[in-house]
C-alpha cells in the first residue's frame, strides 16, 4: 500500500519590528520563501497595509516590545492560529546615536527598554514554542555590536549587550534552538528619522547617504540563515557596505 506522506506544515515566522526597513524586508523574504509570517509593531496601520500584500497566511498582530502584555497577547495568538513560532526575528530597534550626555538620559533608557529589554521580552513569550518547534532565534545586532566609536555609546551598549546574551543563549539553547546574531552596518530605513541631537543626527544622514546599503540586502541573508540544512547554524553575520571603512 503506498501511502501519500502529508505536506510539511508552513513554518511560522514571528518579526518584531515588521513595520518598515529591515524587519519589513524580512517578512517579504520569509514570505517569498515559503514561510508564514506574523508581523508585530506599533503602528498597527503599516503591518495590516503589509499583511494585505503578502499571502493569506500572513497576519499584523500590534505589539510594543517594551510591553510584555502585548507580547504575551501576541505570542498566546501565535500558538493558538498557528500552531507556534518557528522563527523569533528580534529586530525591533531605535538608534538615537548623540554624545553621551545627561541631556539625553530618556533616549538612553527608550534604547535599552526597545534594543535589549524588548528582544528578551519578545524571547521570553515564544521560548517555549521555539524549543517545541526546534526553531530559530534571530537577533539584530550592529557592527555596532562589535566596535564603539566617539556619539554611540549606549547604542553601542544595547548592541553589545546583545551579542553577549544572544552567546549564551546559544549554548543554552543548542540543539533545540538556532540562535543567530545579524551585525549590520549602514542601511537604508527610518532608523536615522528618529535621532534626537541634531548634529549628529545630520552627520549620520551624511554618512548614510553616501554608503547605506538596502533593508532587502540583509533580508536576503536572514532567509539565507534560516533556511539552512538543520544540521547547520550561521550563528553569526557581520554585514557592511562595500564603501563603509
Ligand atoms: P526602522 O526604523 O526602519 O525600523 C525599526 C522598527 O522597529 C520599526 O518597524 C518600528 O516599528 C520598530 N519598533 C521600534 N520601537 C518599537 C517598539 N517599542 N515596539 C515594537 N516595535 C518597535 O529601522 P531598521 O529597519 O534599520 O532597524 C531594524 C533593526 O536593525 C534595529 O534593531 C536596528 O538597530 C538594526 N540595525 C539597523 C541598521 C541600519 O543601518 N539601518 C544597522 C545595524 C542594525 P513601530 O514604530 O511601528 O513600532
Amino acid at each position: 500500500m503506498s501511502v501519500t506522506p502529508e505536506p510539511a506544515a508552513r513554518r511560522v515566522a514571528v518579526i518584531t519590528g515588521a513595520s518598515s526597513g529591515i524587519g519589513e524586508a524580512t517578512a517579504r523574504a520569509l514570505a517569498s520563501a515559503g514561510l508564514s509570517v506574523v508581523l508585530l509593531a506599533r503602528r498597527a496601520d503599516r503591518i495590516q497595509a503589509l499583511a494585505g500584500q503578502l499571502d493569506d497566511s500572513a497576519f499584523a498582530i500590534q505589539a510594543d516590545v517594551t510591553d510584555p502584555d502585548s507580547l504575551s497577547a501576541a505570542a498566546t495568538r501565535v500558538e493558538s492560529e498557528m500552531g507556534g513560532a518557528d522563527v523569533l526575528v528580534n529586530n525591533a530597534g531605535i538608534m538615537l546615536l548623540a554624545p553621551f550626555n545627561p541631556a539625553q538620559h530618556a533616549d538612553h533608557r527608550r534604547m535599552i527598554e526597545t534594543n535589549l529589554l524588548g528582544a528578551m521580552n519578545a524571547t521570553e513569550v515564544f521560548l517555549d514554542q521555539l524549543r517545541a518547534k526546534r526553531g530559530d532565534l534571530v537577533n539584530l545586532s550592529s557592527v555596532a555590536g562589535r566596535t564603539a566609536r566617539p556619539g554611540n555609546a549606549v547604542y553601542a551598549a544595547t548592541k553589545w549587550g546583545m551579542n553577549g546574551w544572544s552567546e549564551s543563549l546559544r549554548q543554552e539553547l543548542h540543539p533545540d534552538v538556532r540562535v543567530m546574531v545579524i551585525e549590520p552596518g549602514a542601511v537604508a530605513t527610518e532608523l536615522t528619522d528618529h535621532i534626537t541631537h541634531p548634529e549628529t543626527k545630520q552627520a549620520a544622514e551624511q554618512m548614510y547617504e553616501q554608503m547605506a546599503i538596502t533593508a532587502g540586502d540583509i533580508a536576503e541573508i536572514i532567509a539565507f540563515a534560516v533556511t539552512r540544512p538543520r544540521r547547520v547554524t550561521i550563528n553569526e553575520i557581520l554585514i557592511r557596505p562595500t564603501a563603509q571603512p
